[in-house]
């Protein structure tokens, strides 16, 4: 029989990033015993590679910021897709959660006055990213990790014990939400370097699992970001919103072949780099749309000026969003007028006041980057760039105020959940929306179990179940090996379902992940040497983490191929145009049909209309952009 440890919580957040970590400190201070769960190290999580920092309108470096300018940046941003209470109260709460960073001993930097200082980034109207250096994530991690510890610390004084109230499973990876009826009752996981199996009672579970690009060929992202929490969620009977939303961010390195998709941080442009051509021109100035038009300098000079003077003149259009600004990319390669590697050119040379020496204080990793893994020192010569998977804005339908899931007791915060975004995710508004909605999921689902009559139990057929489906590919003889279908599942979604969809392609895709599906539920692994054949065994890790994989991917091409128009990190070559009766239509997946292989199926929702008062926000000029005539303030037509 197979061995299974059994721990009771309170609250299990599972994921070690900003979100889960803000989550896990908020549901202990509630008083709840508290399990953080993390498939990587403590402290190796996307929230660690942030660079650019942490939107929040805190109107430092300019004081005409506040919440409803950013509000209106995010919703722009999101090109109006995004649920405008998530974008409300994350525009509202964000300069809280950064300064009780800082109170809790975050050291950002400085604006001469002694504020927190804050940069420019793409599609934030006014300086808006607290920031340490380019190594923001690893700040707002480690503050995290030493609050944790100072709450350790705290309950040891009283218990004796460090971990009686909050305790860290690290190299925990959990592959199934256990289920008492339709609530949650727990978690079900094994240890990376045992292979042993866990299971985790608790009648809340928070998912702060992050992202999905380990699905795509090149990407920013690393090897833990498999879509976990997104297929979990999904298995468990949850929803989610809008899969078709895929960030690809505009500036990868794309040279060597070694570090393809590696982040070059928005904060170069922010910080007065330029993208060019072969041909040495700023392309940028050629594809500002229409939408944007008005908010963006028409010529270099009037762009660099904007640096110095941002109220008397426009932003250059380098800092546009980030989908325009791949798209911009991709179309310059395609018209043959990329850099040797297949990039475009992106450069600081000459561009700061401080020369060299600036660029080295401002950007101190991407010089270190560029020097280590390409031989290129940035201060003297360009960057090769191109696009890159990056961020997913679709998720887990949450409530927008407790981050509850749609399945009781089930939380989701962070990159995993969707709604929040819309179309597009403004870069810097990631960080704050896991401190933000971090600490929300931690006390909804803090005041959940407070709410509850009786505990769940965790039947044990659901513990059977995944124990079986857990050791699964160890029981076939001679299946498929798991890195041969890795591969050619991230070549389709790359080739496929990348920046520039369309209807073939994606009919295609679908095709391809059917078969897919087969020779995922046909992978097998031998056993180690050690520890039952379980042990540091990443063969076993990535036959299960591939179930994952194929879920989201499915979901991501069938919401593609379902929206008929291009929006934010979602273009169609064959309906390109922006459509005000598609913003009107959240996208929801579901899993359905077999429960041993269950397919994602599709449904449109109404899109809840914005309440008057955010609506008022905005010039009905701007809203006429995205809005259909019946949606304008003042009803049908409103003068259009
Ligand atoms: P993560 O930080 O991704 O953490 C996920 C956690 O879940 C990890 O601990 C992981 O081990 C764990 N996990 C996953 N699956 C399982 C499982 N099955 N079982 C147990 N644990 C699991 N955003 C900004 O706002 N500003 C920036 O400057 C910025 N720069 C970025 C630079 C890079 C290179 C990248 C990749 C992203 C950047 N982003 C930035 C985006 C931002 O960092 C991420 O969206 C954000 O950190 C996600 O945080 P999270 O807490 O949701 O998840």
């Amino acid at each position: 029989m197979t061995e299974i440890e059994r721990h009771s919580y309170d609250v299990v957040v599972i994921g070690a990033g900003g979100a889960g970590l803000r989550a896990a400190i908020e549901a202990r201070l509630q008083g709840k015993r508290t399990a953080i769960i993390s498939k990587s190290l403590f402290g190796k999580a996307h929230t660690v590679m942030a660079e650019g920092g942490a939107a929040a309108a805190m109107g430092n470096v300019n004081p005409n910021d506040n919440w409803q300018v950013h509000f209106r940046d995010t919703m722009r941003g999101g090109k109006f897709l995004n649920n405008w209470r998530m974008a409300e109260l994350h525009a509202k709460e964000a300069p809280d959660r950064v300064w009780e960073l800082e109170h809790w001993g975050a050291l950002f930097d400085r604006t001469k006055d002694g504020k927190i200082s804050q940069r420019n980034f793409g599609g934030h109207e006014y300086p808006r990213l607290a920031h340490v250096g380019d190594r923001t994530g690893l700040e707002l991690i480690r503050t995290a990790q030493q609050k944790i510890v100072a709450l350790q610390q705290q309950d040891h004084a009283e218990t004796g014990d460090y971990e009686s109230n909050l305790k860290v499973w690290a190299e925990t990876t959990v592959t199934r939400l256990l289920l008492d009826g339709e609530r949650i009752c727990g978690a079900f996981a094994y240890v990376r370097e045992t292979g042993r199996f866990v299971v985790f009672e608790a009648p809340a579970v928070v998912l702060a699992t992050g992202g999905i690009g380990k699905a795509f060929k090149v990407t920013s992202n690393s090897w833990e970001y498999t879509g976990d929490g997104h297929s979990l969620a999904l298995l468990a009977g949850a929803t989610l919103l809008n899969m078709e939303f895929v960030q690809f961010h505009p500036t990868g390195m794309v040279w060597p072949p070694s570090v393809k998709g590696i982040l070059v941080t928005e904060s170069v442009r922010g910080d007065r780099g330029v993208l060019k051509n072969s041909d040495g021109e700023r392309f940028m100035f050629d594809y500002i749309p229409e939408v944007f038009k008005s908010q963006y300098a028409t010529s270099p000079e009037e762009g660099d000026r904007w640096y110095d003077d941002p109220d008397n003149n426009r932003r250059p259009p380098e800092l546009l969003p980030r989908d325009e600004v791949a798209r911009a990319i991709n179309s310059e390669v395609k018209a043959g007028r990329g850099s040797p590697h297949g990039g475009v050119f992106l450069t600081v040379v000459d561009r700061m006041p401080g020369g060299a020496a600036e660029i080295v204080r401002r950007l101190p990793s991407m010089h270190h980057q560029f020097k280590e893994l390409a031989d290129v020192d940035i201060t003297t010569e360009p960057m090769e760039v191109g696009p890159t998977c990056h961020y997913v804005m679709g998720g887990v339908e949450v409530d927008p105020d407790t981050a509850a899931a749609l399945v009781p007791g089930l939380f989701a915060a962070g990159e995993v959940a969707g709604g929040m975004h819309g179309s597009n995710r403004l870069g810097g508004n990631s960080l704050t929306d896991l401190l933000v909605f971090g600490r929300r999921a931690g006390l909804g689902a803090s005041e959940y179990v407070d709410a509850l009559d009786a505990r769940p139990a965790v039947p044990e057929t659901e513990v059977e179940a995944a124990t079986a489906e857990a050791l699964a590919p160890f029981e076939r003889e001679n299946g498929e090996n798991p890195y041969a279908v890795h591969a050619e599942l991230q070549q389709t979604m790359n080739e496929l379902v990348g920046i520039i969809r369309k209807e073939e392609e994606l009919e295609q895709a679908l095709e391809t992940l059917g078969k897919i599906r087969e020779r995922v539920a046909n992978v097998s692994v031998e056993p180690v040497a050690v520890n039952d054949g379980r042990g540091y065994h990443p063969g076993w890790h990535l036959a299960l983490d591939l179930r994952n994989m194929l879920i989201v991917s499915e979901a991501i091409a069938r919401a593609a191929l379902e929206r008929q128009e291009s929006r934010g990190g979602h273009t169609r070559d064959d309906y390109p145009q922006m459509s005000p009766d598609w913003r009107k239509v959240n996208l929801v997946c579901r899993l359905a049909g077999d429960p041993d292989s269950p397919r994602v199926e599709l449904r449109r929702q109404p899109m809840e209309p914005m309440r008057p008062d955010l609506i008022g926000l905005f010039e009905t000029d701007e809203l006429k952009k995205y809005l259909t005539a019946e949606e304008l303030p003042g009803g049908a037509g409103a003068g259009a």
